[in-house]
């Protein structure tokens, strides 16, 4: 029986980075070589019904062990795809064996070295092992980390059929790092009652709050023509917008100045001509209404340097990304509440944080599927520094395992 740790090396040596200039789904083929296989696995591990539909997502079910149709369906979920704004190709994962708190530095590029003062969350692992890669791509944990823990707490749920569960079923997603990863999802056919993504950071989180989050577009229409003919006609909307952005707060409401329970407004794109410039920003905050309190003074503000240019016109688009997961978590306490006991049954402490993001949990949740986010064992997400344990991932199959259980017991029936 392969471990989580020989699927984790397996799964990320496939190249599933997603694009989010790209206009197909799945953004990237490449993510199907790993979703097509990933369902061959399910079925070679004795999930006959493990498929990749016309979108991409590869799901499977475990079929219950116990005959109670009260028990409740639950879905646990992994994305597949790395994020666009580190090479994800070419991954040679290292295990560093009994990590002492030695430096270790990759061997690709010397100059990064993944150090005990920097990674405070490193001092858990003395004796662990750890798994980073050589330097010059990201490693992939996130979330290939998730996807073996899945992989492997079925298989484990198949070969101790003795272990009491409900229906769970299985999804593999593409496209999350691009914030499409429910687009095509079918809760319904689906057919889980409540979800978990497994793709959290430190043993023992369970993540129950994201953010909610806009995405705005404030665009300045200006005029062009010809520079040397252009005295009292040409209006240039990068003068504009480069008024409007120094207005913005930068001393605060930044993501460069708040964390905890702050939100922010953040300018992240600037697409600039004489005629025609957009600023495309987003909009954070853990209470939904105080988005549209942002997006009206953000609006102000354009207005403001929309003034001095006369004859320049403003459009404004706020486009919904995804809301607040604890606005649906919470009319269903049972979800978090028996997430804690998986977590406290595998011995471990329940970490509770709020995530300043958001996951595909956020988006499913309203959706329809209550979906709060578990521990994968991911670090520096995104990084060339990103790691992961090889004990926490084992910890974390044991609690996806203790959850199977958890959910089959007669209290759960009535949640
Ligand atoms: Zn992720």
């Amino acid at each position: 029986m392969s471990s989580v740790l020989d699927r984790f090396l397996r799964y990320v040596r496939y190249d599933t980075q997603s694009d989010e200039r790209s206009t197909t789904y799945p953004s990237t083929a490449k993510q199907l070589v790993l979703l097509r296989d990933l369902a061959r696995e399910l079925r070679a591990i004795g999930l006959p019904d493990a498929d990749v539909d016309a979108f991409g997502y590869a799901t499977a079910t475990i079929p219950a062990t116990v005959a109670n149709p009260n028990i409740p369906t639950i879905g646990l979920i992994a994305h597949v795809d790395t994020s666009p704004e580190m090479s994800g190709a070419d991954v040679k994962p290292i295990v560093h064996r009994a990590y002492d708190g030695r430096d270790l530095v990759l061997p690709d590029d010397p100059s990064l070295v993944l150090r005990l003062a920097d990674n405070p969350s490193l001092a858990e692992q003395i004796g662990h092992d750890i798994v980073t890669a050589s330097g010059t791509t990201l490693l992939g944990a996130d979330n290939k980390a998730g996807v073996a823990e899945i992989v492997t707490a079925a298989e484990y749920l198949l070969a101790h059929p003795d272990t009491p569960h409900g229906t769970i079923r299985i999804a593999f997603t593409p496209d999350e790092e691009v914030g499409r990863g429910t687009t095509h999802f079918d809760v319904a056919r689906f057919g889980a009652d409540y979800a978990y993504t497994i793709d959290g950071g430190a043993l023992g989180e369970v993540e129950g709050e994201s953010f909610s989050a806009d995405a705005m577009t404030v665009t300045f229409v200006g005029f062009n023509t010809h520079p040397g003919y252009a005295k009292g006609r040409m209006i240039n909307t990068i003068k504009a917008a480069a008024d409007f952005i120094n207005r913005l707060p930068a001393d605060r409401l930044s993501p460069e100045t708040t964390d905890g329970d702050e939100g922010f407004v953040h300018p992240y794109v600037v697409q600039a001509s004489v005629e025609r410039t957009s600023v495309k920003l987003l909009i954070r905050d853990f209470q939904t209404a105080a988005l549209a309190e942002r997006e009206a003074r953000i609006e102000a503000l354009a207005r403001e340097a929309l003034s001095r240019f006369p004859g320049a016109r403003l459009e404004i688009a706020v486009e919904e990304q995804y809301r607040n997961m604890h606005e649906v978590l919470v009319r269903h306490p049972a979800v978090l509440e028996y997430a804690r006991d998986a977590v406290r049954q595998a011995g471990l402490e329940v970490r509770s944080s709020a995530i300043r993001g958001g996951t595909d949990g956020s988006r499913l949740s309203f959706m329809g599927l209550p979906t709060p986010n578990l521990f994968a064992g991911e670090h520096n997400f995104h990084s060339r520094l990103e790691w992961v344990s090889v004990q926490d991932m084992e910890k974390a199959v044991e609690v996806i395992v203790n959850l199977a259980r958890i959910w089959a017991t007669p209290a759960a029936s009535s949640a």
